[in-house]
């Protein structure tokens, strides 16, 4: 039976009309009203909590909780900044109007002169009195905050500490914010923090650090479900594979930090270089992978030497400036015909690796039925061996 249904159902009861006047002189309706709303504002925090937990990006975390910011009551405008590294300053700023994504030019650059207050006070505050309370902010973050002139500002706290704010604007169509409206965004905020904590532990659990691009663990899973899928489905995929050329030399001569920054660029170099779907990872140390669904051998290899040319031309941010480093390259293709696991899969990319680097390194070779290498080729020569 519906709500409205039960509704009906109660009020024309015989009993209920013969004793209206009594119930009505005693609350009795009141406090069913009351207790029907408040019903309605538990579901509605029930199915926004579902829906926030059942994103698997921050940003469509944070779209989810527009939405249901939105649906429950029309802010001018929802801002949040948010910091996406816990050991570092800056801050992510994305602005909505009316359910939409914008560009508020919001100039506030930090948020952590706002942290001592959100971890006493943890809970939606009005700007006015945030103002009043918080006098020692930077006078950058206190003009971005002024000029934006929100009413309210959320903090989205976590085991770190604070991991963002939320501001509001006005109701565009009513005056203030009540206590239920104040307890429904406290209540969401805490389950987007929840939520963001569960993306944030998810990633870090299949991303190498130091580059940020997928970790050892979670290639060799993803590899498995692609051999598995190009055998279920007759698609042709491949995998590639690299290696920084004589990088111990570079190491010894230039310093581990140097080293690494060489690493960092190079990954976004490779994060450049790579389509949506493909599958980039630090295979580890010096070593990279890229698993390539629905990619054709042919096509490996022009993505292998447009990546190899790139980081030929690579700028490393380092002073004094560095030499250029040059990677070699290994491409192996599967599809439904290739009765090989995921070890044997490495392993053929990987004799294409070798490959390359006893040909002088700074090439790729694809590998070849029957371990033959097919094509093998250099920035100057094109050679190929049956
Ligand atoms: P090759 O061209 O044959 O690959 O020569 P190589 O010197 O690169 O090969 P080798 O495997 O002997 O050395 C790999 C080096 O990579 C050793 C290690 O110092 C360096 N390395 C591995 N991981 C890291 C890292 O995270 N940071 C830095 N800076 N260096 C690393
Ligand atoms: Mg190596
Ligand atoms: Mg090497």
């Amino acid at each position: 039976m519906t709500e409205e249904a039960e509704n009906l159902d109660f009020i024309s009861n015989p009993k209920v009309v013969q004793n209206y006047m009594l119930l009505d002189e005693i609350g009795v309706f009141k406090h069913f009203d009351k207790l029907n709303k408040e019903i309605k504002n538990c579901k509605n925090l029930l199915v926004a909590a579902v829906d926030v937990f059942n994103k698997t990006t921050i940003d469509e975390i944070l779209d989810a909780a527009v939405w249901k910011i939105s649906d429950q009551f029309l802010p001018s405008f929802i801002t949040f900044l948010w910091r996406p590294h816990q050991n570092k300053e800056d801050v992510t700023v994305k602005s909505y109007k009316n359910y939409k994504l914008v560009d508020m030019n919001v100039s506030i650059q930090a948020i952590a002169s706002f942290e001592p207050f959100f971890r006493t006070y943890p809970k939606p505050i009005a700007y006015d009195i945030f103002a009043f309370q918080v006098k020692d902010m930077d006078p950058a973050t206190a003009q971005g905050l002024s000029d934006l002139n929100p009413e309210l500002l959320i903090p989205i706290m976590g085991p770190f500490g604070l991991y963002g704010i939320v501001l509001i604007g006005k109701k565009i169509l009513a005056e203030g914010y009540t206590p239920d409206e104040l307890f429904f965004l406290e209540q969401l905020m805490s389950f987007l923090s929840q939520a963001v904590q569960n993306n944030l532990h998810y990633e870090h659990s299949v991303r190498d650090v130091k580059t940020g691009l997928y970790n050892h663990g979670y290639f060799v899973t993803r590899l498995s479900e692609e051999i598995a899928r190009t055998k279920r489905e007759g698609a042709v995929s491949s995998l590639m594979v690299m290696d920084v050329d004589k990088f111990k030399n570079f190491n010894d001569t230039y310093g581990h930090l140097a080293g690494d920054r060489v690493l960092e660029s190079l990954a976004f170099t490779i994060k450049q270089a790579v389509r949506t779907g493909d599958i980039p990872s630090r295979f580890g140390g010096e070593e990279f992978t890229i698993l390539l669904p629905n990619t054709p051998r042919q096509t490996a290899w022009t993505v292998a030497e447009r990546l190899r040319t790139a980081v030929a031309a690579m700028k490393v941010p380092w002073d004094p400036p560095l030499p250029q480093v040059t990677i070699s390259l290994g491409v192996v293709s599967f599809d439904n015909q290739t009765n090989a696991t995921p070890d044997e899969v490495i392993t053929r990319a990987d004799e294409a690796l070798y490959q390359s680097k006893e040909n002088g390194r700074n090439r790729t070779t694809v590998w070849g039925a029957g371990l033959l290498f097919k094509i093998q080729r250099s920035r100057n020569s094109v050679s190929a061996s049956a």
